[in-house]
């Protein structure tokens, strides 16, 4: 069910503490870890604690934690001195979502193109 930790879930096992994460934030709500395949200097993942499956899901269940989310980026990105970044929500397998826990992408410290690829 949505919100609730799913044993399956790499991202819940992160919050749960059973899969170790380089963590750099962490809020009651929210925790926030350096991506395992960073493509940029600065990639990290912020998360709701609790589950949902993607970022839209988590807006429409939760408004408020999806903002602790928003915020939180942030925060990530004023930690890391980042003037510019980009926060990147992929959302569908054929957008690239491989996990299946809401998670924005935290990117900077280096030049980033638009149009994305
Ligand atoms: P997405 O492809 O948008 O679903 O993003 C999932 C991200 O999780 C990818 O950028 C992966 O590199 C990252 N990732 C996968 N496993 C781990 C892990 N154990 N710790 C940190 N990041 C991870
Ligand atoms: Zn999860």
């Amino acid at each position: 069910m949505t919100g609730e930790p799913q044993d399956d879930c790499l991202f819940c096992r992160i919050v749960a503490g059973t899969i170790p994460a380089t963590i750099v934030r962490e809020t009651e709500t929210t925790v926030a870890f350096r991506d395992i395949n960073p493509q940029a200097p600065t990639h990290v993942l912020v998360i709701p604690k609790a589950h949902h499956r993607d970022a839209a899901a988590l807006a429409a269940a939760a408004p408020e934690l999806a903002a602790d989310v928003l915020r939180e980026t942030q925060a990530v990105a004023d930690e890391e001195k980042l003037e510019s970044y980009r926060i990147v929500f992929n959302t569908g397998s054929g957008a690239g979502q491989t996990v299946w826990h809401a998670h924005a992408h935290v990117l900077g410290g280096r030049g980033l193109d638009w149009p994305p690829g």
